[in-house]
């Protein structure tokens, strides 16, 4: 099938170009980006004057296995939802599933650190499944230091997954905030000598908790300085909460110094994670200036009450996934913040989006419009959008040029060495991938509220995966399943 996107605004962010241009697409590529193209035979035309066209965008942080959730992620402009925080293991296992399902989007996966681990001190066999990592964050047995036995057994399985195709590791260590950091140096080491990225959540700030082994920014940091490890500091924005200047201070340092290290956020004061998580002890809360009544269960939207229920649903359920309020997004400082770890320099857009969930936890639905009652977090189905609404459309941080630097350019090349196919993503120079997100400048929004959190972006007009439309005049297409593996190739 062949394409002709005619008169749209063009907007490539590997050459910094930005002009009124037609783009040819051909066998899943862009074939041809110029004034006035032939109209192939038999091709197809789509006018897209005064439209942005550019590079769908490389989310490195989606927690979406399901067709209900890339849906979502598909109508905020997402062509490629990767899971890189937390991973899947066995990751072949993870590839083999998602290729058998179908899936609208490109998907990848990172080896996970949390799973290896839970195999190496728990004898659990990892079934490649986000909601069973989910519910083993809380497990003391899980989150204590290893022995020298068991590091060897995870680092090896962490080495497994990276040469069946992990596109690096992702390590969840704010979730076992106490265990050594011996243990974090050595996963940079491998990851170092794979010629792989690490993916952190990092542990607990000197400024939550001041008998932290390390404070987590800081040993990101170093880990990356010491071992030369391409290191990826998740959701600045959470983890940080009201030190966000002094993290972003550390990480300008390191990044000026010439380190490896990269950075995302999304524009939320809220976080969603599984109730059982560490630092969602009812003790640990006061340290983030919260309290019970600002984490909300997902599932059944219950706001918890009360120390002693959220002991309760910890013990119960613990990998119930919840909302979690860490800023107060009707607070203009609170604001502010988020606003200044999105406009950090180079900081990479990601969603952190979570599976949409039905009562009765059901995970999946093929019908569209999503069936009514499924809950998640709004960051879901409107990271992208509402990004582009505020630091565009709204404050004019960013020109389109560097939002789409922001949104496919950067993510992509943080790939490009442990996974040589994600060179051709994130640009639209001749034999990029048909990846591309046809989108409406001046309507672009996120529309998705805690309330109600699986309403779609608006503003995406047309969107290819691989070549094949999964938006087309704003609308799904249901029957497009184009998402193709982005696998890893280690050294
Ligand atoms: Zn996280």
């Amino acid at each position: 099938m062949e394409f002709v996107l005619r008169g749209g605004r063009v907007i490539d962010p590997r050459s910094g170009t930005d002009r009124i241009a037609d783009v040819t697409i051909r066998s899943g590529a862009v074939v041809a980006v110029g004034p006035d193209l032939p109209t192939p035979e038999g091709g197809t035309v789509l006018d897209v004057t005064g439209l942005v066209v550019g590079p769908g965008f490389v989310d490195l942080h989606s927690h979406v296995h399901s067709v209900a959730g890339q849906r979502l992620q598909a109508l905020d402009g997402v062509t490629t939802a990767l899971d890189l925080e937390a991973g899947l293991m066995p990751i072949a296992r993870a590839y083999a599933d998602a290729a058998r399902e179908g899936r609208p989007l490109n998907y990848g996966f990172s080896a996970s650190w949390g799973m290896a681990r839970a195999q190496a001190h728990l004898g659990i066999e990892p079934v490649a499944q986000f909601a069973a990592g989910l519910a083993l964050l809380g497990d003391p047995a899980w989150q204590r230091s290893s022995s020298p036995g068991e590091l060897r057994a995870w680092l090896s399985l962490l080495e497994r997954d990276l040469a069946d195709g992990a596109l690096g590791i992702g390590v969840l260590v704010g979730y076992a905030p106490r265990s050594d950091p011996a243990e974090y140096l050595s996963v940079a080491r491998l990851a170092a000598s794979a010629g792989a990225p690490t993916f952190t959540h990092v542990r607990e700030l000197v400024e939550a908790d001041a008998t932290t082994p390390i404070d987590g920014s800081e040993e990101l940091v170093a880990a990356s300085t010491e071992t030369g490890a391409a290191m990826h500091h998740c959701h600045v924005n959470s983890t940080s909460r009201r030190h966000i200047d002094r993290v972003l201070g550390l990480l300008d340092r390191s990044r000026s110094a010439g380190s490896r290290v990269t950075v995302e956020a999304y524009p939320y004061g809220a976080g969603a994670t599984g109730v059982g998580a560490y630092f969602l002890d009812p003790d640990r809360l006061p340290a983030w200036g919260i309290g019970p009544s600002n984490i909300v269960l997902v599932e059944t939207g219950e706001r918890i009450a009360d120390a002693a229920r959220l002991r309760e649903v910890r013990a119960a359920d613990p990998g119930a996934e919840c909302v979690v309020e860490f800023l107060d997004e009707a607070d203009p400082s609170d604001r502010d913040l988020l606003e200044r770890s999105l406009a950090f320099p180079d900081a990479i857009v990601a969603s952190d989006a979570m599976p949409v969930i039905w009562r009765g936890g059901v995970m999946e639905s093929q019908e569209w419009p999503l069936p009514p009652g499924g809950r998640t977090h709004p960051r879901t189905a409107g990271t992208f959008a509402r990004s582009l609404r505020l630091m565009v459309r709204e404050r004019g941080v960013w020109t389109w040029l560097e939002a789409f630097r922001r949104c496919a350019y950067l993510p992509a090349r943080v790939l490009d060495e442990v996974a040589p196919a994600a060179r051709a993503k994130g640009h639209l120079g001749l034999g990029a991938d048909a990846d591309v997100v046809v989108l409406d400048p001046a309507t672009i929004s996120d529309t998705a509220t805690y309330e109600d959190p699986t309403r779609p972006s608006v503003g995406v007009r047309h969107l290819f995966v691989a070549g094949t439309l999964v938006v087309r005049d704003g609308a799904l297409q249901e029957s497009a399943r184009p998402g193709q593996a982005v696998r890893g190739e280690p050294r």
